[in-house]
């Protein structure tokens, strides 16, 4: 594999934030160098075996005290980049990492593009594109099922996939130029049949692939989850208990106004993303914010519409039109305030929300919190057939998979039609190549560099 001439490259690999530690990493070949110019310790880190640390500290050129540090030494190519890698370990705080980054960089390494570290790793062969890709998706997971899938496909589950398919394309070309050159030893006659059924069941393997891809992004980066109801029937108190005991780990993640306020909360390894919680919030004027306009926009963008109720109250024309808004989207009906005598017509709130398509009803009292669990197993089922369990699970997480995936199936599908118009078979192997290439695409084998830099810009600093 082609490697381009390498810069001793260094950058700060843990979080901004004020943490115990941090470490500034330095790789390539004059990593071992410039690390001993910027230590003092009892001994040199040029006399330091692999795999050692000792303690000392980083000073300036003139020797002036930056940060007391262990560092530790790790010679290539058994190390992440493959190449020599030294790790400082500093006190954690931006202001004294950026120093110790900076006093490394004078004494002659280049800063770090984001990615370049697993970009190294990869060019060194240690690591192929989707493992590096989940490196990634590993440091930006958010969830535990998120981690899962990544950790997963690190490990290399469809690597293993893909390489499976390859593998059945490749001997079916293989066949079919050797059955070309040699036909006295190679015969195609029935090939085409033959042929077909392989082609059916790859087109199968690559559709189940992409199936997943709904999922992954659901995994990934969480259901996105309307609360919609009129005034008082009890949204903010079901945002409430949604939120309840995570509240701790739930995120704010401010938009440009506050008016777009999300939340996101984990629940049961399922993570649903709260959209407009400002408005939910935002009791004091609520007539006014939460009409049914905002209603209709909020569930124009969800994945899930929780649609409230007030079942001590009687249905009126405000519930009928928000339900009139449903159509078309995943709808859980709750009816809320069940610890309180009823009042709402049952049996026309199921046939209005029937018409509009949503057959999923639950009684919930926001305020015991009663009913939650319910909720979460009908999301499961609506959302992942009852199923999240995917740890062992293949789950397409990565847009550029899913794109390869679909260029592969318009190629296979190629083969079917030259199969069915009786085409020679030389026709069928372009089409087959073109699978192939694409599938070698998601692991990198026919990669090309400017991808490769695309996809390793995305990596965060000091990976
Ligand atoms: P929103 O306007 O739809 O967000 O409704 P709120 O969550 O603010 O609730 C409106 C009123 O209904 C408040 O006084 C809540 O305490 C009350 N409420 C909400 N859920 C329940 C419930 O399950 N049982 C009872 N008894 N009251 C509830």
């Amino acid at each position: 594999m082609y490697i381009e001439a390498k810069d001793t490259i260094a950058a700060i690999a843990t979080g901004m934030g004020n943490s115990g530690i941090g470490i500034v990493r330095i790789s390539g070949e004059k990593a071992i160098e410039i690390a001993d110019k910027v230590f003092k310790g009892k001994k040199s880190i040029k006399d330091m075996p692999s795999y050692t640390a000792a303690y000392g500290n980083v000073t300036g050129a003139d020797g002036t005290f930056i940060d007391e540090v262990i560092v530790l030494v790790m010679r290539g190519p058994h190390t992440y980049t493959t190449e020599d890698t030294v790790e400082f370990d500093c006190h954690g705080g931006s202001f004294v990492l950026r120093k110790v980054l900076g006093r490394i960089i004078e004494a002659g390494a280049r800063l770090a593009e984001p990615g370049e570290f697993t970009k190294r790793a990869y060019l060194g062969g240690r690591i192929d594109m989707t493992e590096a890709e989940a490196v990634m998706d590993v440091i930006n997971a958010e969830n535990d099922l998120a981690l899962n899938t990544s950790m997963n496909q690190l490990r290399g589950s469809l690597r293993t996939e893909i390489e499976k398919l390859r593998e059945e394309i490749l001997y079916n070309t293989a066949f079919i130029e050797s059955a070309i050159d040699d036909p006295e030893h190679y015969s195609l006659d029935d090939f085409g049949e033959k042929l077909g059924s392989t082609v059916d069941n790859l087109i199968i393997s690559v559709d189940n692939m992409m199936k997943t891809c709904e999922n992954g992004r659901l995994i990934k980066e969480g259901i996105r989850t309307a609360i919609v109801g009129r005034p008082n029937v009890g949204k903010s108190s079901v945002l409430n208990m949604l939120l309840g005991e995570e509240r701790a780990i739930v995120t704010d993640i401010e938009g440009t106004t506050r008016d777009t306020l999300e939340e996101t909360v984990s629940l049961d390894g399922i993570v649903l993303r709260l959209i407009d919680t400002a408005g939910i919030r935002d009791t004091d004027n609520v007539v006014e914010k939460i009409g049914v306009d905002r209603a209709k926009d909020n569930i124009k963008r969800a994945d899930l519409v929780l649609f409230v109720a007030d079942g001590a109250d009687t249905l009126r024309d405000e519930d009928l039109r928000i339900i009139g808004e449903l159509k078309g989207k995943k709808v859980i009906a709750l009816v809320n305030k069940q610890d309180l005598p009823g009042g709402i017509d049952e049996k026309r709130l199921s046939d209005e929300l029937n018409t509009a398509g949503c057959d999923s009803i639950i009684h919930i009292s926001a305020k015991k919190g009663l009913g939650q669990d319910l909720l979460m197993e009908r999301i499961k089922s609506l959302f992942f057939s009852g199923d999240v369990s995917y740890n062992n699970q293949l789950i397409i997480t990565n847009e550029r998979h899913k794109e390869m995936l679909s260029v592969t199936k318009e190629s296979l599908l190629r083969v079917k039609q030259s199969i069915e118009d009786g085409m020679p078979e030389d026709f069928y192997t372009i089409d087959l190549l073109s699978a192939y290439e694409a599938l070698g695409m998601i692991i990198g084998e026919t990669l090309r560099d400017d991808l490769a830099d695309k996809i390793f810009k995305e990596f965060c600093m000091g990976k």
